[in-house]
Parts: structure tokens; sequence; C-alpha cells
């Protein structure tokens, strides 16, 4: 089942978008997956806007380049919105905002669709919905790909940084769109929207119009912005591991719109539109920060924590799906879409009312409440039957459960079990 929550957006949808943060120095991500990256630059070296930092040269090829100009500092474990520390590049602002072009604009429409893909790999467009994949790798092979879906959901309470972006970029996602419509060949392409987003539905019927991409209302319930449940409200079909299983491929609006700005501007991912909200936040707004900002910067300039709160959550992400991370030193990425910092009220739990509240609520079926149990979660083989592993951390069964067990962390915890032991029988099999 899924719901319909109060989204708070209204905190800041009509507030102007702030374009005007500069901080003196950014800490740019330099780790991608598991993997770090071979950094393009010497310490020392003058960057500008637009210079190529590191690159990632496995077959998931990433690019990545400098959100500012000044200079590069030094290479440093730093944390990062996963809560964990990964390798930064630090880099001094100089405030003079110079920029070079990293590559040669494209048009499109003259381009042939190999050309196309290769823009796509070397402008390092990513996956800005919070995967933070690299883009062209969906696009390497389309057989068998029906629907291209665009996904401007944005589920997740307190969110507006893909709303904020597509009214700011009406042109640059149109040319993204239709840019990935290409890539895909698919004969259906659907930009799916929340219906109650009346005004920016009109917006993108009239933008749209005439191409063949179908904009597409969908109901106003959590999670509806997860892949799979738009996989599913769309084509009333599931799948396994990936969306091309069922003929789709899906990317969020803001990685379009990240793409259309490259193909005009020969321009990569520099910046990011960023949502600081949350109830104990005192003057939230989505903000366009340069990528490498830390969240403690863009909450100074949300005006900090309302006064006469004392214990707060900060949460990369929104407050269902995002991830508290410990302190507000952590670097906001090229997918990080959200700021939040919501009031930490303590509540005690009880005891299981064993009413089924979390069960029936489940998105994709399980039931929370066996795989929670305590004395369940070091039981590997029961873990496996219950399906833990495709748990989403939608954070539904917290927000449902009446005892106030909180019992998506738990989830995350068999999770952690499950893909250690699953890991380790691997290596044993002589696997990596
Ligand atoms: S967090 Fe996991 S177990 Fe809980 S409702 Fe979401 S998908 Fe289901
Ligand atoms: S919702 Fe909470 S109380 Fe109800 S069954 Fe699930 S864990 Fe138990």
């Amino acid at each position: 089942m899924k719901r319909h929550l109060d989204g708070h957006k209204d905190l800041t949808t009509s507030v102007d978008v702030n374009h005007s943060i500069d901080p003196n120095d950014v800490w740019v991500p330099i780790a991608s997956g598991p993997s770090d990256m071979t950094v393009c630059v010497e310490i020392g070296s003058e960057v500008k806007i637009g210079t190529k930092l590191a690159e990632r040269n496995n077959h998931f090829y990433l690019p990545v380049f400098s959100p500012v100009s000044g200079t590069v500092t030094e290479e440093k474990k730093m944390l990062a919105g996963d809560g964990r520390l990964h390798n930064h590049l630090h880099i001094v602002n100089n405030h003079k905002n110079e920029s070079a072009q990293a590559f040669q604009p494209l048009d499109y429409t003259k381009a042939s669709r190999e050309e196309l893909l290769d823009f796509v790999k070397n402008a390092g467009v990513l996956g800005l919905g919070g995967a933070g994949f690299p883009t062209y790798v969906k696009y390497t092979k389309v057989d068998g790909i029906e629907m291209l879906v665009i996904n401007a959901v944005e589920c997740e309470p307190f969110l507006t940084a893909d709303y904020k972006a597509m009214e700011e970029n009406m042109d640059d996602l149109k040319l993204g769109v239709l840019a990935l419509g290409k890539l895909s060949k698919a004969a259906k392409v659907v930009l799916a929207i929340k219906e109650n987003k009346k005004a920016m539905i009109a917006k993108l019927k009239e933008t749209f119009a005439g191409t063949n991409v179908e904009i597409k209302a969908v109901p106003d319930v959590y999670p509806m912005g997860y892949e799979r449940t738009l996989a599913y409200q769309l084509t009333k079909k599931n799948y396994d591991r990936l969306p091309s299983e069922i003929g789709l491929i899906i990317n969020n609006a803001n990685t379009a719109i990240a793409l259309g700005k490259a193909l005009v501007t020969g321009m990569p991912i520099t910046h990011k539109y960023v949502t600081v909200s949350g109830d104990a936040v005192k003057n939230p707004q989505t903000m366009y920060a340069p990528v490498g900002t830390t969240s403690g910067e863009l909450l100074k300039v949300a005006g900090g924590v309302k006064d006469g709160i004392e214990d707060v959550l900060l949460i990369n992400g929104g407050p269902m799906m995002g991830r508290v991370v410990p302190n507000d030193q952590w670097t906001i990425s090229q997918s990080t879409n959200g700021v939040t910092v919501m009031k930490h009220v303590k509540v005690d739990a009880v005891n299981c009312l064993r009413c089924g509240a979390c069960v029936d609520h489940c998105p994709m079926g399980l039931e929370p409440v066996r795989i929670a149990d305590e004395h369940k979660v070091v039981d590997y083989a029961h873990l496996v039957k219950l399906r833990a592993m495709d748990c989403i951390e939608c954070g539904l069964c917290t927000y449902v459960c009446p005892s106030k067990i909180d019992v998506t962390e738990k989830m995350r915890r068999a999770k952690t079990f499950v893909g250690a032991k699953m890991k380790a029988a691997q290596t044993a099999k002589g696997g990596k």
C-alpha cells in the first residue's frame, strides 16, 4: 500500500531559489561508488569552473569538474552524505567565477546516436535523483527499450529541488528529455509528475506540445517517485533488478536538465539544486549551490536552526528515505537533493503490537515486523526467505508504526547483515 503524506513542500515551493551561494572553499567528492578516482590536477594548481579534477577510469567512466575557480590545496578524506569518509579535493575559492568551457557543445539533432552517447559520457552526466550512476551506461544497450520515463515525481516530503530546477530551466529540460529520447530509441517518452502540481503540469504540456513526450500525472502518494513504484504505476509490471527488464529506462528530471545545459553550454554539472528545509530550519529555501559546499554552510545561509530547538536530526535527503548524518560537515555531491533538519523528539518505543500496519504499508510487499524481529536479524536463511534485501528503505514502516519502533533502521541492520554474509560467501567461492 502507498500512502499520502503531508509533503510540507509549501515551505519552499514559492520561495525564490537562492543563487548567491559562493563558499570560501569547497570539498569536491572524488570517490564514486566503492572506487576512488584518478586525480587530474596537481595540488597547488589553479582551476576554473569546468576544469576536470578527476575521473574514474573503470567500465563506469565518470569525470568530475571544478565547481569554483581557485586553488587546489589538498586531497583529504571528508565526511560525505552517506555518513562515511571519502576522498575529496579541497579548493580555495578565489570568488572570481572564472570558467573554462569543459567540452564542445553539441547539436543533438545533427549528432549520431554514438556521438550523443559519447557526449553524455564525457560530460559526466549522472543520475541526479540520488543514485549518482553515470547516465550513459543506461543507454549503451537499448534493444527492447519501449519507454523512457523522466521522473519528476519528487515524492520525498520537504524537497522541492526538482520542482524549482524545472521551474528555472524549462528549455534545458525540454532539450535534455528530447536528447535522452533519441538515445533511448524508445517509441514512448513519458514525463511523470504528481497530479497536484497543476501549474507545472500546464507549463510542461505547453513546453512539450508538438513533441512525442507525454506529460503523465500520477497519484500524490508515497513512495510514487521510487523507480519500482513508478514503473509499476506506468506499466503494471514489476522487475527484478533493472527497469530495462520490462523495457524501461528511468531518469530524473534534473538529469535531463543537466544534459540540456551541457549540450548548449559545453559545461558540466558544477552546481546542484538543494532544498534546505525541515521543521527545525529558520528560513527554508532551495539553493543552487556549488558541488562540494558543506551542508553546514547551506544551513547557515538558511538562518540555521530555529531558536529554542536544541536537538535536531540532520538528514542528507528527505525525512523518509534520507540518511541521518552525525554532523553538518558533510559535503554536497552532484546527487544531493536536500538537507533536511528535523526536531529530534525522543520517543520511547513500546513493544510491538503485532498490528500489521508495517506489513500493510510496505510498498515492496515485505513483512517488516518479521524481518525486524530482534531474534531474527541474525538468522541468515530466515532473512533471505523473507526477502530482506528487497527493502528500499522508504521509511514507511517506521512512519506508520503505532509503537514508535524504528522498523526501517532494523531493516537496514538486517540488510547489512545479509549483504555481509552474501559477500563472504562470494569471496569463499573465489569471487571478488
Ligand atoms: S523501509 Fe523497507 S520494509 Fe519498511 S516499508 Fe519501506 S520497503 Fe518496506
Ligand atoms: S507497525 Fe509496529 S507495532 Fe505494528 S506490527 Fe509493525 S512493528 Fe509491530
